[in-house]
Formats: structure tokens, C-alpha cells, sequence
């Protein structure tokens, strides 16, 4: 897995080492980590559905979380989104959003029967992955899908080829999965895991398996591996690592992992300041922050807000890529595109 990732530049030697200067001074500090907080996808899906609305008027469907945050989803609710589990649950002609994680084609196929207008806001980075299954299945491969059992995109991309794919989410799943021809195999992954959790995955997988093919790009996106990496590059100097994020959240649960992996004294993730217990501050020096690839950036400020409440009001930012991606809106959306939702 690249660490600068397309879309992405790498962090310039000073802004890495700002960090270092600062590092004697001693006492109370914040390292804030860059990049951090919302990703091309996430930005994408949420604009998605503010112009639906705007476009279309409320009510809005959105099945699903749109993406895995509790401020983004409570905001769009009071706006006027209904958020939907299922699309059978949105009246027949309504109109619904797919969320950033994707949808199978039995939910597409479910959705065109009961006449719902659709607009499809999946990334589309998660949406490569879904023609990497169709490709592998087309070729009769099986398909080890590395990812967690239950989330929305593992769903979702499982479902384009279900009789090719079986999900490996844990060691004890490398054990149990079958293939029939060992020559014939290949691994991809969810968008959003730690990559050096699925590296160990692989290599299990190898020493069943040495003939696996590897997918033809990395899986796990660019937002997710880059913010890794940043948590990765000030975890050790942390005595307190705050990620910013909701606990449905891949992305901000395995920023949590990688930053005590890396050698942060502790972490926790918390949707909002208020959420921080003050006990986890007893001793600390330096708190590291960083955020999901699904926060706004405006909680961050908050937390940081609520740092220098208490004392922490030095913040220096650890910066280890620019990122400079995006993607543009769905067709049906697009100013000029000449369609309209279906
Ligand atoms: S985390 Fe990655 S795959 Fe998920 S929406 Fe963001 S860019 Fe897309």
C-alpha cells in the first residue's frame, strides 16, 4: 500500500519538522494531524444530498447512514432527510439517496421496482471495487473480500458476485474459507481498514494460498491510508491520542488501533468535545488530534476549543500530505448534464 496515494502530494520536509521545533518547549501541546477529517467521498455524498434537497425539496430518502457521522446525520435530518434502513421503507415514487458505502444490485433492483427516483452518491473509489469483483467473477475467480462483517460497503460490494466472494475478516476466517482451484484466487478489501492489518491478512491468506492474486491498485483509499499514516507520524510523542469520530465509523475506529499500535499512551474517539472525560487528561502532556474521513472539520475546532479551555492552547499541526483530490457530483446532479433523477 503507497502512503502518497493519487491525489495526493507528499508533506514537504518543513512541514513535517515543524513538529520537531516545537517539540522542546515542553508543557502543554496539542499535535494536530494533517490530513484529517472529511475525504473527496464524503464531501461529495453530503453535497449530494444539500443539493437533492434544494433541488428536489424535502422530503429526501436516504437509505442508510449517508456517511458514518452522527453530527453530519443529525444536520441533514433537521434539514429534511429521512433516513432509511431499507428502500422498501420509501414511498413508491419517492426519491432516494445511496450513501458513500454503495448499494448491491438486489438494492438497486429493489429500488427500480417500486419506482423510487434514485440518486447513487457512492464513492467512487468504493465503486472501483465493485468492478474489481465483477471483473474477477466474470473470470471465475473466488474472491477473498477482506473487510468487517456487517458494514454497509462490505454488503454492498459482496453482493455484485455473492457465489464468487467470502468475506475474511478475521484469522480464524482465513482458516475456514474454501476455493476451487487454488490458482484462481484473488484478495481486495474494504476502502477503510488499517493497512497493516490487512497486510497481515494477506500474508495468511499467502501461505494458504501462494498463487493469490492481488487486487490491480490498492482498495483502501487514499483518505484512509493517508490519515494513518499522519497518526502514525506523531502517535509516539502522544501521551493521549483524540480521534474525532462516530463509533460506526471504520475509518475513525482504526485510527484509534493504529495510533496506540504506533505508540500512543492511550486514545479514545468521541463524536463531540463534550464527550472527552477530564480523567483521561490526569498526567498528559502532549494530546494528539485527528478526525475520520467522515467529520467536519468544525468539530475538530471544537475539541481543540475545549483543549485550550484547559490549557492546551498550543497546537501545531503535523502535516504528512496534501490532499488535493475530488470527485464530481453525481450525473443526475450536475448543472448542464441535460438528466434528471429517474
Ligand atoms: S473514506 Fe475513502 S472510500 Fe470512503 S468515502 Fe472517503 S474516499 Fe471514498
Amino acid at each position: 500500500m503507497s502512503a502518497a496515494s493519487p491525489g495526493t502530494e507528499p508533506a514537504t520536509s518543513e512541514s513535517i519538522d515543524a513538529r520537531d521545533g516545537a517539540a522542546g518547549t515542553g508543557g502543554k501541546r496539542v499535535l494536530l494531524a494533517k490530513p484529517r477529517g472529511y475525504c473527496a467521498g464524503v464531501d461529495r455524498a453530503v453535497i449530494t444530498v444539500e443539493k437533492a434537497l434544494e433541488m428536489y425539496g424535502p422530503p429526501v430518502y436516504v437509505r442508510k447512514e449517508i456517511v458514518h457521522n452522527r453530527h453530519v446525520v443529525d444536520t441533514l435530518r433537521e434539514r429534511g432527510v429521512i433516513f432509511v434502513d431499507e428502500t422498501s421503507e420509501v414511498p413508491e415514487g419517492g426519491l432516494v439517496v445511496f450513501s458513500a458505502h454503495g448499494v448491491s444490485p438486489a438494492v438497486r433492483a429493489e429500488a427500480e421496482e417500486r419506482n423510487l427516483r434514485t440518486i447513487d452518491a457512492t464513492c467512487p473509489l468504493v465503486t472501483k471495487v465493485h468492478k474489481e469483483v465483477n471483473r474477477f467473477a466474470r473470470n471465475d475467480f473466488d474472491i477473498m473480500l477482506i473487510g468487517h462483517e456487517g458494514h454497509e460497503e462490505v454488503e454492498g460490494t459482496s453482493g455484485e458476485a455473492p457465489e464468487h466472494v467470502q468475506l475474511v475478516d478475521t484469522p480464524e476466517d482465513v482458516d475456514k474459507v474454501q476455493v476451487r482451484d487454488p490458482s484462481k484466487v484473488v484478495w481486495l478489501s474494504q476502502t477503510t481498514l488499517s493497512v497493516d492489518e490487512t497486510m497481515e491478512r494477506v500474508e495468511q491468506l499467502r501461505a494458504r494460498f501462494p498463487e493469490i492474486a492481488d487486487p490491480p491498485s490498492d482498495d483502501i483509499c487514499y483518505a484512509t491510508s493517508n490519515r494513518q499514516v499522519a497518526v502514525k507520524a506523531m502517535a509516539a510523542e502522544c501521551d493521549l491520542v483524540l480521534v474525532v469520530g462516530s463509533r460506526n465509523s471504520s475509518n475513525s475506529q482504526r485510527l484509534v488501533e493504529v495510533a496506540l499500535q504506533a505508540g500512543a499512551r492511550r486514545a479514545h474517539l468521541v463524536d463531540y468535545a463534550h464527550e472527552v472525560d477530564e480523567s483521561w487528561l490526569d498526567g498528559v502532556e502532549t494530546v494528539g488530534v485527528t478526525s475520520g474521513a467522515s467529520v467536519p472539520d468544525v468539530l475538530v475546532m471544537e475539541l481543540l476549543q475545549w483543549l485550550s479551555d484547559r490549557g492546551w492552547a498550543d497546537v501545531q499541526e503535523v502535516t504528512t500530505a496534501n490532499e488535493k483530490i475530488s470527485f464530481a457530483l453525481p450525473r443526475e446532479l450536475r448543472a448542464g448534464a441535460g438528466s434528471s433523477v429517474r
